[in-house]
């Protein structure tokens, strides 16, 4: 029989809506037109795509003419750092959170190569900037402030809107990667406050590989230098030809989101609180990253102390979880967001990040936490029989190390 698979990685990707492929289909082979050609199909195109914009623009509360579709986070992540650090003038100071994900850090290492003064503010143990310090370190210097709005692997959540007040006191302006909220948490553009917001698709039951920036306020679209040149789509900042099924995917995505976000929201925290309470009834040695603090409700991350993340996935394939972050997976250095946090090396290496979804059921849970719990347990019984006939000192040490 075929193993049945539960699905709990939605922060790494979640599944397509079926009303969304449905919406996608007729743009592949029926509409295919390019978005910017004056012939009908083109025209049709360029009116789904203008359509797509509205539903953002409705989901999210902001200008359609401030949408700018792209490929996702990480491009439109690039496209604010790169492009403000174009813009020319005195500011030369960035600041940042030690917690972003690498599509921020890593252009941010780059323009610190190029004379940038990037300064990441630190966070607390439950994983929240330091507001205080914020205050300290944005002033006058200040081009851009850059903090992310829900953490991809612990899922915290930061005050964005306190953020972008400091920004702004300051004439800085204010970016949010704010991939890991779209569909999980009711918000809008206003409520955040940024100047800048970037978004993927393909976290909120959309399609991959297409997502959009929202840049409206004074810094908006209009005065963000662009990185890629071309064709001039997209205000100028995304040229190239329109990914027109993938756009009319993220207006259906976004207008579903706007029907289920709420309902969503109160479900999976629910899951997720059952999941953490039957794995802690069954392992009370794990303990669960930033639980005290606000976070996106179906976001855990699992430190089970000894056993290292990809022999516990391993161990359990028909569950899909993730060690540390997705974009992490494989490497194996231990995840910089646990670091930050204060967790050891040692410690961070175990973290099991499960994300709960639209699409995950109460007995799927029941019986994730059950498989998982049983792995653990099995993978505990090996190690310490196989230290069994060792040296008192090193089966002390391995007991040790799994509690
Ligand atoms: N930022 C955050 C917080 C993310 O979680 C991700 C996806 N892991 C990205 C940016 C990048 O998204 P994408 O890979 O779709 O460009």
């Amino acid at each position: 029989m075929e193993e049945q698979i539960t699905y709990l990685d939605n922060n790494a990707t979640t599944r397509c809506a079926v009303e969304v492929v449905e919406a996608m289909l007729p743009f592949f082979e029926q509409d295919y037109g390019n978005a910017a050609s004056p012939h009908l199909l083109g025209r049709g195109a360029a009116k789904a795509v203008a359509r797509a914009r509205e539903q953002v623009a409705e989901y999210l509360e902001c200008d359609a003419g401030d949408v700018i579709f792209g490929g996702g986070a990480t491009e439109a992540n690039n496209l604010v750092l790169l492009g403000m650090s174009r813009r020319g003038g005195p500011r030369r100071k960035i600041v940042t959170s030690a917690i972003e994900h690498k599509s921020v850090l890593e252009p941010l290492d780059y323009l610190a190569q190029q004379g940038f003064a990037v300064v990441q503010l630190s966070v607390s143990p439950t994983g929240i900037v330091d507001l205080a310090a914020a205050e300290d370190v944005i002033d006058d210097d200040t081009l851009l402030v850059s903090v992310q709005a829900a953490n991809n692997e612990v899922g915290t959540l930061q005050p964005i809107g306190e953020l972008a007040h400091i920004a702004h006191a300051h004439g800085a302006a204010m970016h949010c990667d704010a991939a890991q909220l779209l569909g999980k948490v009711s918000f809008s553009v206003g409520q955040l406050g940024a100047d800048f917001l970037s978004f993927s698709s393909h976290k909120a039951y959309g399609p991959k590989g297409v997502g959009f920036l929202i840049a409206g306020g004074p810094f908006g679209a209009k005065n963000l230098p662009p990185v890629l040149l071309g064709g001039g789509q997209e205000s100028g900042l995304r040229p190239g030809t329109l990914n027109v099924p993938g756009i009319v995917g993220t207006g259906a995505a976004c207008q579903l989101c706007r029907d289920l976000t709420c309902e969503d929201q109160a479900r999976i925290s629910a899951l997720r609180d059952d999941l953490e309470e039957r794995l802690r009834e069954k392992l009370p040695f794990v303990n669960f990253a930033c639980s005290s603090g606000p976070r996106l409700p179906g976001t855990t991350s699992m430190i089970v102390p000894g056993i290292p993340a990809d022999l516990l996935i391993s161990r359990v394939p028909e569950v899909c979880m993730s060690a540390g972050s997705a974009c992490s997976s494989g490497a194996l250095s231990p995840s910089h967001v646990l670091i930050a946090l204060g967790y050891s090396r040692e410690d961070a290496r175990t973290a099991v990040r499960l994300s709960v979804g639209r699409y995950n059921t109460t007995e799927e849970i029941a019986g994730a936490a059950t498989r998982i719990a049983d792995a653990i347990s099995g993978i505990r019984g090996d190690i310490l029989s196989s230290v069994s006939h060792g040296a008192g000192g090193t089966r002390k040490e391995r007991l040790h190390e799994l509690t």
